[in-house]
């Protein structure tokens, strides 16, 4: 039997571990296929390849687009795409400084609601990251002692709906899916189970080209995952599945670990 784990975070966006240490820990768990999806960046993905072919792990160059569809976020996952296509980096460009831009705002307001926290402390829990987020102004928070966790920090400060919390510019499921097709990528949607009313998000992106949908995810629950892969057979859709690991936190490598056959043809080279 071979195993994937199709949805991964490195620290070059919000996750804690490299991209080299995320292919050991695969290889670690018999994990034999990997995707690297880290949010709005493709700057992980030449160090993961490379790590591939050290510890023979198959590395799927991937990404996780954050889009935005009537105030409500939508992440579509990229598989397979061309790193080097200039549509998807200049695209990631913008999201990049927009991301910026952001976090820096957020910081600004929870200084102004008295923590004691400074712009330099972000930069530096982010180290050599290309996509900030706010996982990383969480840590800081969670560092200096102001919250137990990051989760705390999201429900309390940051997350939509709270004192501290701004939004940024964020793509289209429409135009993140095309920039994923103009990519020679296959566009999924991740984690419907996450989303309130996930299968009408989905069908609503089938007339876009959406390719598949992330059936398996650490945080769906069995009826869920039965739900959504009925819902993706009858569709005739893709699937996939992965832990949505960010080295930290509840959503663990090997947590979800599919068997590569439930996703047949589009797997395959
Ligand atoms: P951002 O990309 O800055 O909008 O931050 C979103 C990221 O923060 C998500 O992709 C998750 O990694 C993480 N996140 C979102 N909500 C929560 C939460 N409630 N608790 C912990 N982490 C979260
Ligand atoms: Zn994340
Ligand atoms: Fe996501
Ligand atoms: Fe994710």
């Amino acid at each position: 039997m071979h195993y994937a784990d199709l949805h991964l975070h490195s620290t070059a966006s919000d996750g804690c571990l490299t991209p080299t240490e995320l292919v050991a820990k695969a290889k670690e768990l018999n994990i034999q296929v990997i995707a690297l999806t880290d949010h709005d960046t493709t700057d992980g993905i030449k160090e993961a390849l490379a790590a591939g072919r050290t510890y023979s792990v198959r590395v799927i160059p991937g990404i996780e687009l954050s889009t935005e569809l009537d105030d409500r976020e939508i992440h579509i996952l990229g598989y397979k795409i061309n790193r080097n296509s200039p549509a998807l980096q200049k695209m990631l460009n913008r999201l990049k400084q927009a991301r910026i831009q952001r976090l820096q705002d957020i910081t600004k307001l929870l200084r102004e609601n008295g923590f004691d926290i400074t712009w330099q402390e972000v930069l530096a829990v982010a180290g050599s990251t290309s996509s900030l987020g706010r996982p990383h102004v969480a840590r800081v928070m969670v560092s200096k002692g102001y919250a137990s966790s990051v989760k705390a920090v999201f429900a309390e400060w940051i997350g939509q709906g709270c004192p501290c919390y701004v939004k940024r510019f964020k793509l289209t499921p429409q135009d993140g899916i095309d920039i994923i097709h103009a990519a020679g990528g296959m566009a999924f949607l991740a984690h419907p189970g996450l989303l309130l009313q996930g299968l009408t998000v989905a069908n609503s992106l089938l007339p876009y080209g959406l390719d598949g949908v992330e059936v398996f995810h650490s945080m769906h629950s069995d009826d869920q995952i039965q739900e959504i892969l009925a819902f993706a057979r009858s569709e005739e859709l893709s699937i996939s599945g992965g832990s949505d690991c960010h080295g930290i936190g509840e959503l663990k490598m090997g947590t979800v670990k599919i068997s590569t056959d439930i996703m047949a043809g589009w797997l395959k080279d």
